[in-house]
């Protein structure tokens, strides 16, 4: 597959045409940014980390019937995709109270939110994403309020399955954010699952092993995402982890660490 023209470029990813039908790259760089790009960084490897992590959770989810754009990797920190119509919604799921939720409501933070809770944003940064509800997403013609039962549906799915698997890592999903888009008539789950778009605490310390690190300079943010990376895609873990065969072993694909999607970096 050639790499065509760039179509798109967002804070830590760009998005390339190819010359097969329906069919995109993108590409995970090396670009972190937080607080609405306030803060800006290069961390060498940090796209592939959060590439493979994609990868694998994106065969995860297939494989458990989540329908998603995700077709191959085609190196380390490149993958392709289906060409969706992308739907301007962040839907955040929350599993535990942290980060804005805590900022703007009155909830303590690592109170558990059961159900959990789902919040939905307008993905327009020259709004700074203000938080949506039902009616003004149908009245903005995001989507129909049959697809945003079944957008809510996938979600509270995607939420079980990733939480069931990173809970076996002894790792707690607090909280994560995804986006969605239109193939025809199917709804399918787009963009990233990473360190950049979830809240992973580790469950026993409560320590961060996400993007958290970066935003509030909580230790060395490449060393954390290299060590959970290897925790989500090979259940090299903690005692507490499940001794059955981890997801990743179990078979050869983008998310295993057969095809060395985990870039080497120098012991610590
Ligand atoms: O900042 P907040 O607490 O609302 O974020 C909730 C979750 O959504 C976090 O896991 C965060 O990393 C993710 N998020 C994201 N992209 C955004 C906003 C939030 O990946 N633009």
């Amino acid at each position: 597959m050639k790499q065509g023209k760039l179509l798109y470029a967002g804070k830590a990813k760009s998005v390339y045409r190819t010359d097969t039908k329906d069919t995109l790259i993108v590409e995970f760089r090396d670009d972190i940014t937080a607080f609405d790009g306030g803060k800006k960084d290069t961390l060498k490897n940090k796209g592939s980390y959060n590439a493979g992590v994609s990868a694998f959770f994106f065969e995860y989810l297939e494989k458990h019937g989540v329908k998603t754009h995700y077709l191959q990797m085609l190196d380390n920190h490149r993958m392709a995709v289906r060409t969706l119509s992308m739907i301007p919604l962040e839907v955040i799921v929350r599993n535990v109270a942290a980060g804005s939720i805590v900022r703007n409501y009155p909830f303590k933070e690592g109170i558990k939110l059961d159900p959990p809770v789902i919040v939905i944003d307008f993905k327009d940064d020259s709004r700074h994403d203000p938080m949506l509800n039902d009616d003004l997403i149908v009245a903005l013609k995001l989507a129909t309020s049959q697809e945003l039962q079944k957008i809510k549906k996938i979600s509270l799915e995607i939420n079980r399955l990733l939480s069931a698997h990173l809970a076996k890592q002894g790792i707690l999903l607090v909280d994560f954010k995804i986006e969605f888009g239109r193939q025809g008539k199917t709804i399918r789950l787009g963009d990233e699952i990473s360190m950049d778009s979830m809240r992973l605490w580790d469950k026993l310390t409560k320590e961060s092993l996400d993007k958290d690190v970066y935003r509030f300079n909580k230790g060395d943010v490449m060393a954390t995402y290299n060590r959970v990376a290897r925790r989500i895609m090979t259940g090299i873990a903690r005692p507490a982890a499940t001794k059955k065969k981890p997801v990743a072993a179990q078979r050869k694909g983008a998310g295993s660490p057969d095809r060395a999607v985990i870039p080497k970096t120098k012991k610590r």
